[in-house]
């Protein structure tokens, strides 16, 4: 998942940050709400990490403003206050769920998985096309069967393109989707990973990933 991480306490995001990123989510950081606010414009997400507590304004506002432009992206926040009073104001506010501090990190990923699964809702926590899975819970892959070993970046490629069967995703939009916001990148650079992950999914599961003449890729859908 392409997230974003609104947070002040920089032990907190740097702890995240390498958490996150080494259970293969492709993250974002920013230390305020108009930081937030702007990556959350620009990037492609697929679930904001929101504190409350920020130098320049409230998670809360920052929940209100993104749901006044349009945004739809599941938003989980993070509140030191156990107060009933401020879960309902996250949720009056937009917010899809909320996490107390401090929290297991377990839990923050079981709640991040709920939040990738609503809309569209899909069954189990699998990923599959022909015979590729990606098992969303301990984040492997298997192509028939036989584990495969991904680097990081060809994991968010593949989970971007399984996420969207059928459809097809342009280079511009792997690139948002699968690196982290304002990374200095080329759409060639998707190219050549598409061109990895491919060779690493060998015939059979490679086979699964079409490229789309002048648009960009998908995977099949059936
Ligand atoms: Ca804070």
């Amino acid at each position: 998942m392409h997230l974003l991480l609104v947070e002040d306490d920089p032990r907190l995001v740097r702890l995240l940050t390498r958490l996150l990123t080494q259970d293969r989510h492709v993250v974002d950081s920013a230390t305020t709400a108009a930081d937030g606010l702007e990556i959350a414009n620009a990037a492609a997400l697929d679930a904001i990490i929101l504190d409350i507590g920020l130098p320049d304004g409230s998670g809360f506002d920052v929940a209100r403003q993104l749901r006044a432009d349009g945004s739809a992206v599941p938003i989980l926040i993070l509140t030191a206050r156990d107060a009933v009073a401020s879960r309902v104001e996250g949720l009056d506010a937009g917010a899809d769920d909320y996490l107390v501090k401090p929290f297991a990190y377990e839990e923050l990923l079981a709640r991040l998985r709920a939040l990738g699964r609503r809309p569209p809702p899909r069954r189990g926590l699998t990923l599959r096309a022909g015979p590729i899975v990606l098992d969303e819970t301990d984040r492997r892959v298997t192509v028939a069967g036989e584990p495969v070993d991904l680097s990081q970046r060809e994991y968010a490629i593949l989970e971007c393109l399984l996420r969207r069967p059928g459809q097809v995703l342009s280079r511009d939009q792997l690139l948002d989707q699968a690196w982290p916001y304002g990374a200095a990148l080329t759409p060639n650079t998707v190219e050549a990973y598409i061109h990895l992950l491919r060779t690493k999914l060998g015939p059979d599961g490679g086979a699964w990933i079409e490229t789309v003449r002048g648009v960009g890729y998908r995977v099949r859908a059936r």
